[in-house]
């Protein structure tokens, strides 16, 4: 106990370095706390190995945050960013470390609204009240921000959040699927490539690319295979619980992760091998496809999950689209190892893409591979680019007879009975 309390007052100065509003923070950690515990201590047959996980979570702002600030007084330098098109190979290489600082609560909405148009999407008013009200150590441990013009709202945002943070680097982003649109990515990619040199002091070579890659895709190999074992009937792991994975791996430490996710993938094995799962066989399985769903933004998971189904996997950057392709680290040279980073990461399919028929392509496999009988499109309020396809996604999905539910919602709580009411006739009906 008294270890404890020293450890969180060692926490409270650590967060006061920071510049953390503690009231605010504190709010939010008690907030964050009973949530999780509400909706996922509260499941029913977890795996073992998801006690990492609820470590990791506990802990999120406070051992990964002393973790980080150890790195930094190493002379390693920290590297926020709010889109799965900042490439964490360069990152690792230039020997710097990617966190992921999307949010996924509403915080400090009156001064947001103050800075944003009220019709903005969640994710980007919680980035911004995250920021306003100081209750964020990631993105005030980071060394340098990363924005990413990708849809209208991130872009312009940037240009308000560029004064409120220190070293905001904007990183440009092709909306077409060209070789001029490669040819922007590429060249962005070797700007970017020596901003996190000039950044770390460190030069990034063929050997240094290459390792980066490797423990990346180590990564993703791991998320691949913890996707993979969700095809079973009866699901091994809850929807929430794979989330939940996908959540951690953008602020964990790749490599103690990737070990954290391989151990979750054997105990699954074994589940399996008994037909031991989350929920009994047979229960109706959803695949959700949409908008990233960025820590702690549970609520439709939770409804789903609650109300007779399985989700058992997510086309999102928070789930397959993220991670699913490789890097190619088989070149000697770094251009080559450069260009073989720009073909992976030109490859996600992104709403913010025109055309984008890669998606659709990609949620029908998924439906295929997962045995799933609908999927839910979920929506964030705002987010023209996910809610304009949602509309040509569920009619495609319609006419192959996959029933699809449109979901647009926020991170608001004042929606759940609605939804649920939704939800349920939706399992009803895949049943
Ligand atoms: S949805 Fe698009 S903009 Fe958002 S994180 Fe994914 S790639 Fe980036
Ligand atoms: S959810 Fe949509 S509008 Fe919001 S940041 Fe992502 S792509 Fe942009």
């Amino acid at each position: 106990m008294e270890r404890e309390n020293s450890m969180s007052q060692d926490y409270r100065s650590m967060w006061e370095t920071l510049g953390l509003d503690l009231e605010a923070h504190d709010a939010l950690l008690g907030v964050l706390g009973d949530f999780y515990r509400d909706i996922y201590l509260s499941q029913k047959n977890r795996p073992e190995g998801m006690g990492y996980f609820d470590f990791v979570m506990s802990e999120v702002h406070g051992l990964r945050i002393r973790e980080l600030l150890d790195e930094k007084a190493a002379g390693r330098k920290i590297i926020g960013s709010y889109c799965v098109f900042v490439p964490e190979e360069i990152v690792l290489a230039g020997n710097a470390t990617l966190v992921g600082l999307c949010a996924g609560a509403d915080f400090a909405m009156e001064e947001v609204e103050k800075i944003l148009p009220r019709n903005t999407c969640a994710l980007i008013k919680s980035t911004f009240g995250f920021k306003l009200g100081r209750v964020c150590p990631y993105l005030e441990a980071a060394d340098m921000v990363v924005g990413e013009n990708t849809c209208d709202g991130k872009k312009k945002a940037y240009e308000s959040l560029g004064p409120l943070v220190s070293n905001l680097y904007i990183m440009d982003i092709p909306q077409v699927k060209s070789e001029k649109g490669k040819e922007l990515l590429r060249t962005e990619y070797f700007h970017f490539k020596d901003a996190v040199e000039a950044l770390t002091g460190v030069t990034i070579d063929a050997e240094r690319l290459r390792e980066g890659i490797h423990t990346v895709n180590a990564k993703r190999r791991a998320l691949h295979r913890l996707a993979g074992l969700r095809a079973a009937d009866p699901a091994p792991i809850s929807g929430l619980d794979a989330l939940l994975a996908n959540q951690v791996s953008f602020y964990d430490n790749p490599t103690r992760f990737t070990d954290a996710v391989n151990k979750i993938c054997d105990e699954l094995e074994k589940r399996i091998a008994a037909r031991q799962g989350v929920f009994s066989e047979k229960t109706p399985r959803v695949v959700i496809s949409g908008c990233p769903m960025a820590v702690p933004s549970w609520k439709i998971p939770s409804i789903v999950e609650t109300s007779g189904a399985v989700i058992v996997g997510e086309e999102s950057c928070v789930g397959e689209r993220g991670v699913r392709n490789l890097t190619d680290g088989s070149a000697q040279t770094l251009e080559a190892l450069m260009d073989a980073i720009v073909d992976r990461y030109f490859k996600v399919d992104c709403a913010i893409f025109t055309p984008n028929p890669d998606r659709l392509a990609h949620i029908e496999e998924m439906v295929r591979t997962y045995k799933a009988d609908g999927v839910i499109h979920y929506g964030l309020m705002f987010c023209q680019p996910y809610l304009m396809e949602a509309i040509p996604v569920e009619r495609a999905l319609e006419k192959k007879n996959i029933p699809c539910l449109r979901i647009d919602t926020d991170y608001g709580m004042e929606d759940v009975g609605q939804l649920k009411t939704r939800i349920e006739a939706f399992v009803e009906l895949i049943k």
